[in-house]
């Protein structure tokens, strides 16, 4: 896995080694500045050379600008670094997700795919920055700062990194009490969001219920342990910090008064044992980092595992090798003894035998759940059937690619998704490639462009989650627009008017008839009405096909369909 991970490296290997040989260099200024200390302290303060201590001085100034200038390198590029591959994965991990099948989106929560890309990612992108850069310089900078301290004076060296240890156990177990707090905290918030939204957005029913104090004393009790958890993290992060405080000053107090007695004994001097402080300090600076590390790589390395579930799993349905690019199909589709599962508990279809011929308008008519909409999406490989075939203009459909055989299919559904965004691009998602002309004149087959004309910004008003609302009758119209701009010759009809009153459907009927016209239509309707003029109409139930033929030819026939088209006509 560590492997893998470093293979996002790769694309960035100039941004790597500049930042790792930067970093490696400011490691090593960082230790030859207690060196210089000591030499400054124990040669030239003795010498009394003042021209020479100045010049000196300027050198190290210079050597500080450099190493300055180099941290800067080193924080930058190094987060320059992270954000790439963190960037790098969450488009692969979107490119993938749009490369799934239906069961996919089926079987993942979106919720689970938006945390893959935020948080996990965030993570992942940590951990690429800081991994191996700040473990290999904290290490090598405690191991430099040992040597240089054993060469100074093994007894003392020794005493020093004796206690590293314990500082890092110490910082470690304030870590872990930490990362507990802050999740507890983060549970609250998520409380108290959850508690806002559901009361804000049910304020209506709260009103009529009047439970407003209700509400409000339920707020006050999350809102409450909101507070509460945030207290005990600020608590704990006080705690770390302050004991982080005295356990460094322990270690430096521990080193200075070892340090005077050797001092006195003649086997330190005096720039030998500040040499010393401030390499103390070197020392347990890393500790910081690595304790930090001990606890960002579970969990990147976490969600990097889950970042590779999501990427490894490939697409279920995928196109054949020779499959065909096909254009400009007729519309003829046979179903012939189709078998389709959705999970291994039960076929949904059982052996479906189906001609459809072009041109033809065919009705679906059914109880809910029979798998009326299950045999439409087979027709787009939106899933594969487990045995028998489909096929259209005599191919097989898995001898198509997805590409050309989707856009030789239009869907309507009853619920139309507007992306946020104008009307203008709403309709144009149906075709990308349509100019405004073209959009104008879907707009206008689909009897949208006096409501259009109608709007403050004509075609450029923005609709969807943060613009304008439109009805169910304006959605489906765009919905159409959409259509006519596809023009595709398989046209299929799910429920597409079902939501809608019957006057606001009578008047969409006619637009979907226009659309209709010199394709391949599959109609899955709910009221009878909209169906009169089908060239056929299929009757599914949860045993298959049972009944097939003309509408009327059906009412006579005084089976299931007389039986649902005697319900609906009199009750009306
Ligand atoms: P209809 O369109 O005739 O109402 P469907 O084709 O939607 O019926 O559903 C047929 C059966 O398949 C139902 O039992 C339904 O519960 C099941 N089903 C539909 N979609 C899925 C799915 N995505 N995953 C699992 N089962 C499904
Ligand atoms: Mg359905």
């Amino acid at each position: 896995m560590l492997k893998k991970f470093f293979s996002y490296y790769k694309p960035h290997k100039r941004l790597f080694i500049i930042d790792f040989s930067s970093a490696i260099f400011v490691a090593l200024l960082e230790l030859a500045f207690p060196m210089a200390v000591q030499w400054f302290i124990d040669k030239l303060l003795p010498s009394g050379d003042w021209g020479k201590i100045v010049t000196i001085s300027i050198l190290l100034l210079l050597v500080y600008l450099l190493s300055t200038f180099l941290q800067y390198i080193v924080s930058y590029l190094g987060h320059k670094l992270g954000i790439n591959i963190e960037t790098d994965m969450r488009q692969q991990l979107f490119n993938h997700v749009h490369r799934q099948s239906f069961r996919f989106f089926d079987n993942t929560k979106t919720g689970h795919i938006m945390s893959r890309i935020t948080n996990d990612l965030f993570d992942i992108g940590e951990l690429a920055h800081h991994g191996p850069e700040d473990a290999f310089i904290a290490v090598m900078t405690m191991i430099g700062a040992f040597i240089l301290m054993y060469g100074i004076n093994p007894e003392l060296a020794i005493i020093a990194i004796c206690m590293v240890p314990l500082l890092v156990v110490l910082v470690t177990f304030c870590n872990i009490k930490m990362n507990a707090a802050w999740q507890n905290m983060y549970g609250k918030i998520a409380d108290v969001n959850a508690r806002v939204e559901d009361s804000v957005s049910g304020a209506r029913v709260v009103k009529s219920f009047t439970n407003e104090d209700f509400e409000i004393s339920r707020f006050k009790k999350d809102n409450g342990s909101f507070r509460l958890a945030k207290l005990v993290a600020y608590n704990v992060m006080a705690w770390t910090h302050s004991s982080m405080y005295m356990m460094t000053r322990l270690v430096t107090l521990v080193v200075l008064v070892v340090g005077a007695w050797f001092t006195f004994n003649d086997r330190l001097t005096i720039g030998d044992l500040v040499a010393f402080i401030l390499f103390v300090n070197i020392l347990i600076k890393p500790v910081d980092k690595i304790s930090a590390l001990l606890e960002l790589y579970p969990k990147g390395m976490a969600g990097f595992r889950r970042f590779l579930d999501l990427i490894e799993q490939e697409p279920e349905i995928k196109d054949r090798a020779g499959a065909k690019a096909v254009s400009h199909l007729s519309g003829d589709i046979l179903f012939d003894e189709v078998h389709f599962q959705y999970d291994d508990n039960k076929y949904v279809l059982n052996g479906i035998d189906l001609s459809i011929r072009s041109g033809e308008t065919i009705a679906f008519v059914g109880p809910s759940g029979a798998g009326k909409t299950t045999i439409c999406s087979l027709i787009p490989r939106f899933y594969d059937v487990d045995s028998g075939a489909i096929s259209i203009d005599g191919i097989d459909i898995r001898n198509m690619t997805q590409q050309s055989l989707r856009s030789q299919i239009g869907i309507v559904l009853q619920d139309v998704f507007l992306f946020t965004g104008t009307i203008k691009e709403n309709i144009a998602y149906g075709n990308l490639d349509a100019t405004d002309e073209e959009v104008m004149a879907a707009a206008q087959k689909a009897h949208l462009e006096e409501f259009i004309a109608s709007l403050p910004d004509g075609y450029e008003t923005q609709i969807g989650e943060r613009g304008l609302k439109l009805s169910g009758g304006q959605k489906q119209r765009l919905a159409i627009a959409r259509m006519f701009l596809k023009n595709p010759p398989i046209l299929i009809l799910d429920e597409a008017t079902s939501a809608l009153d019957t006057e606001t459907e009578r008047i969409i009927q006619q637009s979907l008839n226009e659309l209709a016209e010199n394709r391949t239509t599959l109609v899955i309707a709910h009221r009878l009405a909209t169906i009169r003029d089908a060239d056929r109409v299929i009757v599914v139930t949860e045993d298959g096909i049972a009944e097939d033929g003309k509408y009327d030819e059906l009412v006579r026939k005084g089976g299931i369909f007389a039986r649902l088209h005697n319900i609906q006509f009199q009750e009306v």
